[in-house]
């Protein structure tokens, strides 16, 4: 599996200035290339290949022998990614979305990504080094020693604030998957991120900190100081830098948080499959652009989507390398249906019980992941397997009881009512059985 790490490097002031230097040089073939496809496409009315650029290029350099510090293969992904760039516009905008634009002239202040692939970068333990014939300045830079790479595939630099970056795309290598036949079904929420149910009916929840609930006022207080200055003025930058260094913290808060709990939910878990519902971002983001508090509460719900989703992401890729899965099932109706007899109620955002003519009183997330559970093994596993995970639900929310006596099999008789006549004629029978060999 490719997995991608981010580390952050300290380049002294020679260094620095170097990387200023190459970065200018490829900001400036970004926005040359960019001007030649404009005019092309403005004057003929035809679009401009990355092959065509790429050939361009040693023929450029001869023009410009600036363009000759810069690595070449660094060149060429400056020019993929203008290619990219177009080809990400225009999928948007045949989907249909408005605000889709197309890549923009890159300003002065503006640090161009810089990525290395196949060839002139050197990852070694302890330290990353990069090539450039700018002058004789090393482009070297050391790393912490605990991270450790076996292949490499690309490395970029970049600039994020005042700090400097690079990324290492590399190579790890997964454990082999057996199905043991014990699942874990998720189901992923704001409140709580985590409600978890295991095949034998037990529960797990995990709250979520909520750090953006504590640092959404701040921000806001700052963005609107900010949105009352001159913009590019002295004030302006400074409320501006603030801003950015508060959004930055609350994210990464976020980030850290979920790293962790993926990391301690994949390892402290026996079932070596897990199922969550998956989660469609893009059906919520559907704006009708008049009703403004509509909108917001919307954009809201969106961005905590993006939070589960990037949740989701770590639990599938940390899960794959320890020899575990990660299934998405559809989640519809999930909340809406009760989990012990199947009839669909109305459930609002504010009703946190699922609370049901057949006795069923499950809180609301408990009842969702008992759902998936059940969907995930109507699909996927014997009846028998269903059959008892729900007798441990029902076990649970004392519906039921565990002995068969006669009580317990018509309560459960009604419970089950419907959806699962099967249970209830076996129990008939091995109680005829029973009755007839006595
Ligand atoms: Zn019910």
């Amino acid at each position: 599996m490719q997995l991608t790490q981010k580390i952050r490097i300290f380049p002294t002031a020679e260094q620095q200035e170097v990387l200023w230097k190459l970065s200018v040089r490829c900001r400036l073939l970004y926005n040359f290339a960019l001007a030649e496809r404009r005019k092309t496409w403005e004057k003929t009315g035809k679009s401009v290949s990355y092959t065509k650029q790429q050939n361009d290029l040693p023929e450029n350099k001869e023009k410009y022998p600036a363009y000759r510090w810069v690595y070449s293969k660094v060149l060429q992904m400056v020019l993929k990614q203008l290619d990219a760039d177009y080809k990400s516009f225009f999928a948007l905008w045949k989907k249909g979305d408005k605000n889709a634009r197309p890549p923009k002239f890159k300003g002065r202040k503006y640090f161009t990504t810089m990525t290395y692939n196949e060839s002139g970068f050197k990852v070694e333990k302890g330290r990353v080094a990069f090539a450039h014939f700018y002058n004789d300045v090393p482009l070297e830079f050391q790393i912490p020693g605990k991270f450790e790479f076996d292949k490499v595939y690309q490395v970029s630099i970049f600039k994020n604030g005042d700090d400097f970056y690079i990324s290492i795309t590399y190579e790890k290598t997964e454990k082999p998957y057996i199905d043991n036949g014990l699942y874990q079904a998720i189901d992923l929420g704001i409140t709580k991120i985590i409600t978890a149910v295991n095949i034998h009916g037990k529960f797990l929840e995990v709250k979520n900190p909520r750090p953006d609930k504590y640092w959404q006022p701040k921000i806001e207080q700052v963005q609107s100081r900010r949105d009352h200055c001159k913009k590019g003025s002295n004030r302006w930058t400074c409320y501006h830098k603030k801003l950015t260094k508060m959004q930055n913290k609350c994210s990464n808060q976020i980030r850290d948080f979920q790293h962790k709990l993926s990391k301690k939910l994949i390892e402290n878990t026996r079932a070596n499959t897990i199922i969550i519902g998956n989660l469609n971002v893009k059906q919520m983001a559907e704006s009708n652009g008049n009703d403004k508090k509509k909108d917001r509460s919307l954009h809201r719900a969106v961005q905590n989507n993006g939070y589960l989703s990037c949740f989701a992401r770590f639990l599938t890729y940390k899960a794959r390398l320890a020899g575990k899965r990660v299934i998405e099932i559809s989640e519809k109706d999930t909340t809406k249906t009760c989990c012990v007899c199947g009839k669909k109620h109305d459930m609002k955002m504010q009703d946190r019980i699922m609370g049901c003519d057949c006795g069923n009183e499950l809180d609301r997330d408990r009842n969702s992941a008992v759902n998936i559970m059940m969907r995930f093994l109507s699909q996927n596993a014997s009846v028998d397997r269903l059959l008892s995970f729900k007798e441990s639900i029902l076990r649970q929310t004392g519906l039921a009881t565990a002995s068969y006596s006669q009580e317990a099999l018509t309560l459960q008789g009604r419970v089950v009512h419907g959806t699962c006549a099967v249970v209830l004629v076996r129990y008939v029978l091995a109680y005829l059985i029973s009755f007839y060999v006595a």
